[in-house]
């Protein structure tokens, strides 16, 4: 196996296509080289060989040995020095190079090959001793710190007495003899703390330093940052080898790093800065406030010292023909390293640069304007994931912030307002004006209006996939969940977090995008969802074959998930229309009713409501489709769990009150997710599915007489295991829409069909597909389920399970692909095979995530159905699927 891959002087021996083989960095120092660009010789040890020297116990094979000898050789060849010639030395960098970048992660080692006699070489080559000896003893501090892993401060401490004691403040400042003096002082040093002479051998340098790179793979900050990014352990990183070239040679020399466009805003424009006879790290450590690489930049930010257009304009006007060149080359906004030795260019490094989501937006569309790119590949560049950013308000990045504690990103954005411990508080400040937060141990279906009115929502306990998480998402209300280390005493009206407290009406503000809660009010910036947003979506439309639906019920999210292009609404939760302030009496009435004749005289109250909001309903959503789900959630729901609230509702709801109680505490139940919901509710009270069928078809009927156009309700049953369930249902439903139809003298055409959250569903599609036209997989019950992993409680051990690799990612937010997945492929295979006509759709949370959008585009589901906010993502993850 070749292990040593040479590059610079006309040799290449890999190019851009070798990332695997040589990391990021070794591939793209080839490509530069091969296209003639500056680039001082070099060579890469692959990441082949990281395994290599693992397995043999962090040890060199005499094979790696001779290669590495040849690779110094090319070397030298290029720049006819030598490699620990006292006379005329080769100096160089060893540095790391994964193939995903770890930026800061791993080590690098620069000015290798100096000692007490080549130090002395390098002054009288280059003229300049303060140089020759500035280089020495950076080499030595940095080899200290990386290969010998010495205490670092010794050093620093050592720099600093040495600039105080001569009334000096600029490292810049230090004579040759004074950083000669310095030098002796960093080797006694060492030789105290290491027990041993700084190496002296210039070959024992480098295999310490390649030594101490690929150790650096194994370290726990590497180790960390890997998992955090799920990048492969096996992967391995590459060794780079390269001659030194300095920007610390004087006024002529300067090291920068550049963007060829600007990473947070995204215009066409370099951007950038660079420092006047320095080295690569001090741009890094900040010890000298950069400059700015141009003049207009230099110029916006009303900066003095001059820019490197000014400065260095020939250098600077070759430079920025490269920046276009490797543009134009790689196709993408290169992020650059350079260095300017005595007046010549240098190129160190380039990759494609990260960037917001804004910059990447527009980047994409601009590229694709100018040519650059296609319009496809503009789709496939931006992450869907980083729209959210931005969907919603986000926090102003130069803003202070008090950190109180944080909790999971539940619903994405930012807001501030006063803290509110119940709905009703909630729903009366801001009636009154006031932008409030709601803060709850965790949210049930009765605090729907104090949510609404919420600015945002915080809650103690719950996941991702929690009713706060999931209403909130759906309302497009920023949410952060489960904030453990808060405890809420509501009825104080008190919240207690790391020693504080904040009380009712002090204002918060929370992150639901980090999961950050903060004290007072942080400034926000509204999004743009015109101009790159819009154009980029036009063109996901264009190639996209899946459709896009909302998960909506109120007009309101209706209106705007068809702003963000919803195709329909893939499912309308019924059960939130019940919770509304105005009808909730007559729910309470009609499930404390002792007969089936009392729960009657309760719907008939509930009917017109529910036709009401129907018809709103399909007005917002003119002709298109909308999934209607029956109700679906246990009955205790709608019934007080407060001591304080029985009285209230007892004497709302005309019964007495120990009757009330004896009715919940019937309804009790201790698991009632598995429990009496769903279908089971349409099983045991048919009523219940036969008013609200009832309300959906004069609604339709209503619509159709007045708009002319008639919408196709699409009656979904919930929480179906069998067959002869949704046979069940479907005859209450198509009973219930023969008798609209005989009453109103017209029809209009409706499907029926069921939810798949159930494993026995999927198993038995082939069967339940004979009774309903469309199958919408309810995927959160269905991880539910299958996972035996409760969505209300789970995140307590979710966490863990992810950090130790049970599970790759929660599987409530993304899809687990091998295991519920398989259920889905099943189920819409034998749903097919019995009805090929059969609509299939999925609108459980998943549905707007990318990577369970692209299992749904890759077995042919029709649709995915995503909150009104995460429509815009899923029509671009749609998009990029199907590319
Ligand atoms: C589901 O279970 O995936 C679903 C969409 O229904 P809900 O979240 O209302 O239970
Ligand atoms: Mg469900």
């Amino acid at each position: 196996t070749q292990y040593v891959y040479r590059f610079g002087g006309g040799v290449s021996d890999g190019g851009r296509g070798d990332r695997n083989l040589l990391g990021g960095k070794g591939a793209n120092l080839a490509e530069m080289a091969s296209i003639g660009l500056p680039v001082p010789p070099g060579f890469t040890i692959s990441t082949e060989f990281c395994a290599v020297y693992y397995d043999e116990g962090r040890a060199f094979p005499k094979g790696l040995r001779d290669e590495v000898a040849t690779g110094i050789a090319h070397i030298e060849g290029v720049t006819g020095k030598t490699f620990g010639d006292p006379a005329d030395p080769l100096l160089v960098s060893v540095r790391s190079g994964a193939r995903a970048s770890m930026p800061g992660m791993m080590d690098t080692v620069l000015n290798l090959g100096l000692n007490d006699e080549t130090v002395q070489g390098l002054a009288a080559t280059s003229g300049d001793a303060r140089f020759a000896w500035d280089s020495y003893r950076r080499f030595i501090q940095m080899y200290s710190d990386v290969v010998l892993e010495l205490d670092h401060r010794g050093f620093e401490d050592a720099l600093d007495i040495a600039k105080e004691d001569r009334g000096y403040f600029l490292d810049t400042d230090l004579t040759a003899e004074d950083l000669q003096a310095l030098v002796a002082e960093y080797k006694g040093l060492v030789e105290a703390q290491w027990g041993k002479p700084f190496p002296q051998d210039v070959h024992d340098q480098l295999w310490g330093a390649v030594g101490a790179v690929f150790g650096s793979w194994q370290s726990e900050r590497a180790k960390v940052y890997r998992r955090l990014n799920d990048i492969p352990a096996s992967w391995g990183t590459a060794v780079n080898v390269q001659a030194m070239v300095f920007g610390n040679m004087g006024d002529t020399s300067a090291t920068g790093v550049a963007f060829t466009r600007d990473p947070a805003k995204g215009d066409r424009a370099y951007y950038g800065e660079f420092l006047i006879n320095a080295q690569g790290e001090d741009v890094v450590a900040g010890i000298r406030t950069p400059q700015y690489l141009t003049k207009a930049s230099r110029e916006a930010a009303g900066a003095k010292p001059a820019s490197m257009e000014e400065a260095m304009p020939v250098v600077f006007t070759e430079l920025a023909k490269v920046f276009d060149l490797l543009e134009n080359h790689y196709r993408d906004m290169q992020d650059i390293e350079f260095t300017v030795q005595q007046g010549k260019l240098w190129m160190l490094q380039t990759r494609s640069g990260k960037r917001t989501a804004k910059a990447a937006l527009k980047i994409a569309v601009d590229m694709a304007e100018e040519g650059l790119i296609t319009r496809e590949e503009a789709v496939a560049r931006v992450d869907p994931a980083a729209l959210d950013q931005l969907l919603h308000p986000t926090l102003d990045p130069a803003a202070r912030r008090d950190v109180l504690t944080k909790g999971l990103p539940a619903s994405p954005g930012a807001a501030s307002g006063a803290a509110v411990f119940d709905s009703d508080t909630a729903e009366k400040r801001a009636a009154a004006g006031e932008s409030v937060i709601l803060i709850r141990v965790e949210t049930s279906p009765e605090d729907i209006h104090g949510m609404h009115a919420a600015r945002g929502i915080l809650t103690a306990r719950g996941g991702m996939t929690s009713h706060a998480a999931v209403v909130a998402r759906g309302m497009g209300r920023p949410c952060v969940s489960g904030a453990g280390t808060i405890s809420i005493d509501a009825k104080a009206g008190i919240m207690r977090v790391a020693g504080r407290e904040v009380r009712e009406g002090d204002i918060v503000t929370i992150d639901g995008s980090t999961g950050e809660v903060m004290m007072g009010a942080v400034p926000t910036v509204q999004p743009e969802l015109a101009g790159d947003f819009g154009t980029l979506m036009v063109w996901a439309d264009g190639v996209r074959r899946l459709k896009v639906r909302a998960n909506a019920e109120t007009p309101l999210d209706a209106k705007v998930a068809r702003e963000f292009g919803a195709e329909g609404i893939g499912l309308c939760r019924t059960e939130h229309m019940f919770f509304d302030a105005a009808r909730i009496t007559a729910v309470r009435q009609m499930i404390l009713a002792e007969d089936e004749a009392g729960r009657r005289v309760a719907l008939e109250k509930l009917l017109p409501e529910q036709r009401a909001d129907f018809i709103q309903l399909f007005e917002v959503m003119a002709g298109l489709p909308v999934t209607i789900r029956l109700l679906d959630p246990p009955l205790h729901e709608f019934l007080p769990h407060e001591e304080a609230e029985f009285a209230e509702v007892a004497s709302a709801a005309g019964v007495d009150i120990d009757v009330l109680k004896r009715r919940a505490a019937e309804l009790h139940e201790f698991n009632p997710m598995l429990g009496h919901r769903g279908c089971r509710l349409g099983v045991t009270y048919p009523e219940i599915y036969e008013m609200q069928a009832r309300a959906i078809f004069e609604a339709a009927i209503a619509v159709a007489e007045k708009s002319g156009s008639a919408p196709i309700p699409e009656v979904m049953i919930p929480l179906v295991a069998t067959r002869r369930e949704l046979e069940l249902m479907k005859a209450v439903v198509d009973k219930a829409a023969q008798a609209v139809f005989a009453d109103k003298g017209a029809t209009i055409e409706y499907l029926v069909g069921t939810m798949i959250e159930l494993p026995r569903a999927a198993l038995m599609a082939g069967e339940i597909a004979e009774v309903g036209a469309f199958f919408s997989f309810g995927t959160n019950d269905l991880t539910q389920t299958t996972l035996g992993v409760s969505r209300d409680d789970a995140a307590r051990f979710l966490t863990t399970y992810v950090e130790r690799g049970i599970y790759a990612r929660d599987p409530f937010v993304s899809l687990d692909i091998e295991g519920v997945g398989q259920l889905i492929e099943m189920a819409a295979e034998r749903g097919r095979a019995t009805r090929p006509d059969i609509k299939l759709g999925i609108c459980g949370e998943h549905g707007g995530d990318p990577a369970s959008i692209a299992f749904c585009e890759k077995i042919g589901l029709d649709y995915v159905s995503a909150s009104p906010y995460r429509v815009p993502i899923a029509r671009l993850a749609a998009a990029q699927a199907a590319l």
